[in-house]
C-alpha cells in the first residue's frame, strides 16, 4: 500500500483523491492499480469534482498498462530496515518497476544500537548482513549508502541533498518503528519528497488482513492459524537487477551529507569472538533453507523438541533481519509438501508452517496491542509481587542454578547467542515460576544475548511462559527434571554445555539428583531453589493475586481476569 499526504491509513480511493493528493506534486496509487496515469492531463478537482475524477482515473486505469508517473532515470532511495536483501523484497521490487536508479540506504540507528537490549552477537550478524547487502547492490550496479545517528535527523539531511523522486520502505510492527516512521514520513513530505511505504514485506499476511468474524484482531493462536492458513499466500517477488546508482559527484554530495563507510561491528564497539550459528547474508540463509527443506523438515514435528538434535531450521536470525524473504521460505515448504510421499511427512511440514504462523501471530498482536511491549497482558500479572533476588537472577543468567538442563540452556545462549526453543520455554518457566522473578528481566536478558532477538517473538514467548499473555491456558509450570527426561533423555545436550557434569551418570544429570558431595567435587552448584517448594509458593501467590484482584474488581464494578 502507498501512503500520500499525512494520512496514516492505507490508501483508499477516498483519501487517494483527497485535496492533498490532487494538489501535491503527483498522485500516488496502490501498485495493483498503478497503471497508465498521465499527470499532465490530470483534471483538476475544481473543474470536475472528486467523484468525476475518480471515474476518470478508473477509466484510465483499465485502459493502459504503463505508467509515466516516474521516469526510469528518477532516483529512488530504498531504506532497508529489517529486510536486508535484494531478492523477494516487495517494496524494492515495486521501486524497480518505477525506476532503474535505485539506491539502498541503511541507518545505524543510535537509539537501537545504544539501547540496553542490544546483543553483541546480533549486531555482529547484522553488520555482516549489511556487508553482504552492499556487495549485492554493487553487483546489481548501484550502492548501499550508510548513515549513522537518529534516523529522523540524518535521513532528511541526506534526502535534501540528493533530492530523490521518492523514498521507499517496508512497514514494521514494532511501536518504536511505527512512531519513527510516522515522524520521518511527515518530515520528508514537508520537504516535498514522496514517501512510499510499501507492503508488509516481512509477513505473509498483514495485520490488517486477518481478523475474527467480528472484525477484531485475534488474541488466541488456534483460530488465528486456521484463518491465516486458509488464505492464499503470495509468491516471491523478483530480485533487484540491472540498476544504476549515484554518479561520482552525487556520491560526493552524499558523503558531505552524512554517509559513511560501512563500519564493522568491532568499530561500533561490539566484539563477538564466537562463531555465528549462521553466516551473515542472503546466500547462507538460502542454502540453509534449501538444506532444511530437503531433509530435516520431513521429521520436524518430532525432532524439533530435542535440543541435542539438529532438528530445526535455525533460520530465526535471517528471518528477524529479513535476510531471506518470508515468501521464499513459504514456497520452499510448499515445494517440500508437494514432493512429500506420505501424510506423516506432510504433518511434519505442516508443523513447521505452524511455527511460521506463530511468528506472524506475535507480530500481529504486537501491532494491534503495542502495550504488550510494556508488560503483562493479563490483569492478574499486572501488579504481580515478583521477587527481587538479584543473586538468583545472576545465577540464572550465568547458568549456575544447579539445575543441569536450565544451566545447559543458559550456557548455550551465552556461548552461541542462540538457544533451542524447548530450552527457551524451560528456562523462562524456571525464571518466572521457580525463581518467581519478573519475566521482563528474562525478556531483556534474552534480548541482550540472542542473535535472533526480536521484540514480538521474544515478548510473545515470555508472556506465554509467564502465563501473563494472551494464551488462554491459565498456568503453565515446567518441571526441569521431567523436561530433561522427555527431551534430553541421554543427557547429550546437558553434557555438551555443562562440561563439569560430563563424567556423571545420565540418570543423575536428567533428574538433577546429584549429591552435595559430588557437586562439591566437580565444582557444580547446589540447586538455588527447591522446585516443588517454589511451585507451591508460586501457586499460592498467584491464587492470592487472583483473589485479591477479584475482590478489587468486584468492588469497583469491573470484570475479573477473564482468562483465569
Ligand atoms: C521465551 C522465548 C523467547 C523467544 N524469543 C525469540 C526471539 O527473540 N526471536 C525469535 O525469532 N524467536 C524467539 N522465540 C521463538 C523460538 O524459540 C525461536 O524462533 C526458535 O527457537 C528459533 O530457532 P529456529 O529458527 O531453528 O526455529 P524453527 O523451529 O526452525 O522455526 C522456524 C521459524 O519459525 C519462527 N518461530 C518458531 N517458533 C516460534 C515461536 N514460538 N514464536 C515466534 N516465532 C517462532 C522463527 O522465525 C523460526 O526461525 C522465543 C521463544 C520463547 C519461548
Amino acid at each position: 500500500m502507498i501512503k500520500n499526504g499525512q494520512d496514516a491509513h492505507p490508501t483508499t480511493w477516498d483519501n487517494l483523491f483527497s485535496p492533498n493528493s490532487l494538489t501535491g506534486t503527483k498522485p500516488v496509487f496502490p501498485h495493483s492499480r498503478r497503471v497508465g496515469l498521465h499527470e499532465q492531463s490530470l483534471p483538476t478537482q475544481a473543474k470536475f469534482g472528486a467523484s468525476l475524477i475518480k471515474k476518470w482515473y478508473s477509466l484510465k486505469l483499465v485502459q493502459t498498462n504503463q505508467t509515466d508517473t516516474y521516469e526510469m532515470s528518477d532516483l529512488i532511495l530504498f531504506w532497508h530496515r529489517r529486510d536486508l536483501r535484494i531478492a523477494d523484497n516487495t517494496g524494492l521490487a515495486k521501486a524497480r518497476q518505477l525506476s532503474n536508479k535505485i539506491v539502498g540506504l541503511f541507518c545505524l540507528d543510535s537509539h537501537i544500537l545504544q539501547g540496553d537490549d542490544i546483543a553483541t552477537v546480533r549486531v555482529t550478524y547484522m553488520m555482516g548482513c549489511l556487508q553482504a547487502l552492499q556487495q549485492q547492490y554493487k553487483k546489481a550496479g548501484s550502492q548501499l549508502l550508510i548513515v549513522q545517528g537518529n534516523p529522523v535527523k540524518v535521513i532528511p539531511q541526506l534526502v535534501t541533498a540528493l533530492n530523490p523522486k521518492a523514498v521507499f520502505w517496508n512497514w514494521d510492527v514494532e511501536p518504536y518503528a511505527k512512531k519513527r516512521d510516522r515522524i520521518l514520513l511527515e518530515l520528508l513530505q514537508a520537504q516535498g519528497i514522496q514517501v512510499i511505504e510499501q507492503n508488509w514485506d516481512q509477513l505473509l499476511h498483514s495485520p490488517e488482513e486477518i481478523f475474527t468474524g467480528t472484525n477484531k484482531p485475534y488474541t488466541v493462536y488456534g483460530p488465528f492459524w486456521k484463518n491465516w492458513m486458509g488464505k492464499s499466500k503470495a509468491n516471491p517477488v523478483d530480485k533487484l537487477e540491472n540498476i544504476t546508482g549515484l554518479t561520482v559527484s552525487e556520491l560526493e554530495v552524499a558523503g558531505q551529507n552524512g554517509t559513511i563507510e560501512l563500519p564493522t561491528a568491532k568499530d561500533l564497539g561490539f566484539v563477538w569472538d564466537g562463531e555465528l550459528i549462521i553466516a551473515p547474508g542472503e546466500t547462507p540463509a538460502r542454502e540453509r533453507l534449501k538444506e532444511f527443506a530437503a531433509g530435516v523438515i520431513n521429521e520436524y514435528q518430532e525432532q524439533r523438541n530435542f535440543p541435542g538434535v539438529e532438528g530445526t531450521s535455525k533460520l530465526s536470525a535471517p528471518l528477524k533481519f529479513g535476510v531471506i524473504g518470508i515468501r521464499t521460505v513459504w514456497q520452499a515448504t510448499m515445494e517440500a509438501w508437494e514432493n512429500s510421499r506420505s501424510e506423516e511427512t506432510q504433518a511434519n511440514i505442516r508443523t513447521y508452517q505452524q511455527e511460521l504462523a506463530w511468528r506472524e501471530f506475535y507480530q500481529h498482536v504486537m501491532y494491534h496491542f503495542p502495550e504488550l511491549a510494556e508488560g503483562a497482558y493479563r490483569d492478574t500479572f499486572k501488579n504481580f509481587p515478583w521477587e527481587t533476588n538479584t543473586d538468583h537472577f545472576q545465577a540464572w543468567c550465568e547458568g549456575r542454578t544447579g539445575y543441569p538442563i536450565v544451566d545447559a540452556a543458559m550456557r548455550q545462549l551465552n556461548e552461541t547467542g542462540w538457544m533451542h526453543n524447548r530450552c527457551r520455554m524451560i528456562v523462562a518457566s524456571f525464571l518466572t515460576k521457580d525463581l518467581i522473578l519478573n519475566p521482563q528481566w528474562g525478556e531483556k536478558y534474552f534480548m541482550q544475548k540472542l542473535i535472533d532477538g526480536d521484540l514480538s517473538a521474544n515478548n510473545g514467548g515470555w508472556q506465554w511462559s509467564a502465563s501473563s499473555g494472551m494464551d488462554p491456558k491459565p498456568l503453565r509450570i515446567f518441571n526441569p527434571a521431567s523436561q530433561a527426561k522427555k527431551f534430553d533423555a541421554e543427557a547429550e545436550y546437558i553434557r555438551q554445555w555443562v562440561p563439569e557434569l560430563r563424567s556423571l551418570d545420565t540418570q543423575y544429570l536428567v533428574s538433577g539428583k546429584i549429591s552435595p558431595l559430588e557437586r562439591h567435587g566437580i565444582g557444580y552448584p547446589e540447586p538455588i531453589v527447591d522446585h516443588n517448594l517454589q511451585q507451591r509458593r508460586f501457586k499460592e501467590v498467584y491464587g492470592q493475586q487472583k483473589n485479591g484482584q477479584r475482590w478489587a474488581t468486584v468492588g469497583n464494578g469491573l470484570k475479573a481476569d477473564e482468562n483465569g
